[in-house]
């Protein structure tokens, strides 16, 4: 009899997994269970060292469950997926594709391409989907909402909480009995000579992780992996490990056993800086590859609720600083990603603000490798680059940073830069996200920013998040630990860290570039207004083809290499600002929470009117 694939995408789980229990209960098929090592997604540019390794780590625990409870196995194939699906297909004569719908566009777009091959080829093989990675069937919630996604969070919450009905209880894995039917261990296409070809890779160190891209075909530039990433992912430690197994086990410690840490949770009032332990669930990197069921996760949070009222008698926090209002923005922004066209570029992007951003190379990698000589940016992107995660804030705080606060560098190379480093690197998630943080898109108060010096201060006022990330730093004093360019010689020599020297000086100087860029976010938002969009001349403006910072050389001053020529030169970050509003203009809000209070971006495809365009000219700089 013909067998089935059941294709492990996301949703790298055995628990509350619909579409394996529909492969596994097709008629008594033998079921061949699958995961496909795509070089369009596993290659160094896309995926960071520790990410691909997470990745293993959950196809090693996968496969392991399915030899010791079900003596089945995971067949790992590597290549693209719209040929090597095809193939197998044909290979083992099977006539049922099983999956776990993806809601991202090019994994749609990557399922209809399987389709259409198998479609021409004449093949009898019949594709099943079913919906998994979200709470509600995406299709679903935009039924019940007049076939448009909402665009504000709550919008949002009154779809899941007034209009949807309640989600179905998560389902248990596969029986045992039912798993029997899996494919043998032994598959028949293992080459013995070549040993298990099907198996899991074993990346044990940077030489490992090489050899793995090469064998997928990425192409040799892109396997080079510098000196400094090598030192840092030895020394790294990913916050958590990969895997099914280390994910309940995190659900129960960080959620199910403590419902009133659950109840009152308020996500601003976690603290970004605490890293040992972090202060919300780190649940993410598993949902972002579905290792667990959001549902689980949903009603874990129900239960907490019900054991709190019960026990402590008082309300839960609500929508949308909560736990459970944190799983909505999951749902919500996942579903902006699928329904709206374009929603990982600024390009014909319609929710997205045209802004001229530069694509500066050489202050994205000060940013991305920690040169800024922010301590707080930089200590923040360390704990991205050696942990795979940053608290929520701290992610609000280097996106500012990168985009509007600071450096002026496109969101999308942020985006990019997140979803290299990031274990829970969501495609709907980071797009959305860095549109906000950007005033981009769904987030338009461009006047609020983030402080790099200030707000870390009210947030960690002894700088210990910098002295763990940047050990260079950490026998600075207090006074001096998130400005060093301030302290005189003398405490820099006592300190062991001459700036300049050990540690470099501020790529730019935060007031002068936060002022004009506020001037560049008033245009830009005017223009919108006016109609007068040129973002092609604009940003073709701001194109630099310099490569690498070698050193910052002053205050907003660097030397680099270009890329193409490779010639050094020496550049202000930032031109002076030729209007720019006064600095008793600036206000700083003392204790103000960095979540927007109120969602007031009603509509975000409105355009400005006009009493709103001069009321945003006039806008000036609310720090944080
Ligand atoms: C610029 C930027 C980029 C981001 N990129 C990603 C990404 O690629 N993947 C990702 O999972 N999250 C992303 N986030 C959202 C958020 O920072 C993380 O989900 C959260 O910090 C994960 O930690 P946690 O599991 O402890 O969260 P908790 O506070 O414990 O929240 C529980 C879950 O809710 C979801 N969630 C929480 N906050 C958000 C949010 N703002 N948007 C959407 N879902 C949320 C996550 O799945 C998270 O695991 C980004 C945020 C910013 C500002």
């Amino acid at each position: 009899m013909p067998g089935a694939i059941f294709w492990f995408r996301k949703g790298l789980r055995l628990h509350d997994n619909k579409a394996l229990i529909a492969a596994v209960e097709s008629r008594g098929k033998k079921v061949y269970p699958v995961y496909v090592l795509d070089p369009k997604f596993v290659n160094p540019k896309q995926m960071g060292l520790n990410r691909l390794r997470f990745l293993l780590e959950c196809l090693l625990d996968l496969d392991y469950s399915l030899r010791t409870k079900h003596n089945s196995r995971l067949i790992v194939l590597r290549g693209d997926p719209t040929v090597v699906i095809p193939e197998q297909i044909e290979a083992w004569d099977v006539d049922r594709l099983v999956y776990e719908d993806e809601p991202e566009p090019h994994n749609v777009e990557r399922d209809e391409a399987i389709k259409a091959v198998l479609k021409e080829s004449n093949s009898a093989c019949l594709v099943y989907c079913t919906p998994g990675h979200t709470i509600w069937d995406p299709k679903y919630l935009l039924k019940i909402n007049n076939g448009k996604p909402p665009l504000t969070m709550q919008s949002f919450t009154t779809l899941a909480e007034k209009k949807a009905d309640p989600p179905a209880r998560p389902i248990n894995a596969p029986t045992a009995e039912a798993m029997q039917l899996m494919l043998p261990r032994d598959v028949p296409e293992t080459d013995k000579a070549e040993g298990d070809m099907y198996s899991v890779p074993v990346v044990e160190n940077v030489k490992d992780f090489v050899a793995l891209y090469s064998s997928l075909g990425v192409n040799g530039d892109q396997c080079t992996i510098d000196e400094a990433d090598e030192k840092e992912n030895n020394a790294g430690t990913p916050i958590v490990k990969g895997g099914e197994t280390e994910a309940l086990k995190r659900l129960s410690i960080k959620v199910n056993n403590r419902h009133t840490w659950v109840a009152t949770f308020a996500k601003p009032d976690t603290a970004p800086t605490a890293f040992d332990p972090p202060s919300t669930t780190i649940l993410s990197p598993y949902l972002a590859n579905g290792s667990i069921s959001p549902r689980l996760f949903y009603y874990a949070i129900l239960d907490c609720y019900e054991k709190n009222r019960k026990e402590n008698g008082h309300a839960h926090t609500k929508s949308p600083t909560s736990l459970m209002a944190q799983l909505y923005w999951r749902e919500f922004f996942t579903l902006c990603g699928r329904e709206l066209p374009h929603f990982g570029a600024m390009v014909g992007n319609s929710i997205c603000k045209q802004i001229p951003w530069s694509r500066d190379m050489a202050l994205l990698r000060a940013w991305e490798k920690s040169h800024t000589g922010f301590p707080w940016i930089d200590s923040v992107m360390t704990q991205l680059r050696t942990t795979g995660w940053i608290h929520h804030l701290a992610r609000h705080s280097v996106a500012c940073f990168l985009t509007r606060g600071d450096l002026w560098v496109h969101w999308e190379m942020g985006r990019d830069a997140f979803e290299r480093h990031l274990l829970d690197a969501d495609w709907s998630l980071n797009n959305a996200n860095w549109m906000w943080l950007s005033a981009s898109g769904f987030f338009h108060q461009f006047y609020r920013v983030y402080s790099p010096i200030a707000w870390p201060k009210k947030t960690d006022p002894n700088g210990d998040h910098v002295r763990h990330f940047v050990p260079v730093l950490k026998d600075m004093p207090k006074k001096y630990i998130y400005e060093p360019w301030l302290a005189p010689l003398t405490v820099q020599k006592k300190a062991n860290c001459i700036i300049g020297k050990d540690y470099p000086y501020p790529v730019v100087d935060h007031n002068t570039v936060k002022n004009a860029n506020l001037t560049k976010m008033k245009d830009a938002y005017g223009r919108h207004s006016d109609g007068k969009i040129n973002w092609e001349e604009d940003v073709a403006q701001n194109v630099s083809n310099a490569d690498k910072v070698i050193q910052t050389t002053g205050i907003g001053e660097y030397e680099y290499v270009s890329k193409d020529t490779h010639n050094s030169g020496k550049r202000k970050a930032v031109a002076a600002p030729s209007e720019v509003d006064s600095d008793e203009n600036t206000v700083k809000v003392e204790g103000q929470s960095s979540a927007p209070k109120k969602d007031k971006a009603k509509d975000i495809n409105s355009k400005p009117t006009r009493g709103n365009r001069s009321k945003i000219l006039r806008q000036t700089t609310l720090e944080f």
